[in-house]
């Protein structure tokens, strides 16, 4: 069952587990420069809001391999994601 990573005990998990959790998801809207493409490659977590002109959440948690794709690809590198490291790109 999926559960948010602030439901962990804080020890150390299984590459499954890990797989399993689910991780609060940010972007900094600072940093983005709306090139949509984390809608077009992710798109059950994240939407175009037309009202902002820049994409949003669909859903704040996701696990790593949910986002994996859209991170990696991200121009800006703008999209965060809490235990993410540089050696999953
Ligand atoms: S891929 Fe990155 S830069 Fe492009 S819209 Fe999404 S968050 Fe912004």
């Amino acid at each position: 069952m999926l559960q948010p990573a602030t439901h962990r005990t804080g020890t150390q998990q299984s590459p499954a587990e890990e797989a399993a959790t689910l991780h609060e998801v940010l972007i900094d809207p600072s940093e983005c420069n709306a090139c949509s493409g984390c809608c077009d490659i992710c798109p059950d977590i994240f939407e175009w809001d037309q009202d902002m002109g820049r994409p949003s959440l669909k859903r704040q948690y996701a696990t790593h391999d949910e986002v994996r794709e859209a991170i990696s690809l991200c121009p800006r590198r703008c999209i965060t994601v809490e235990g993410w490291t540089e050696e999953f790109y």
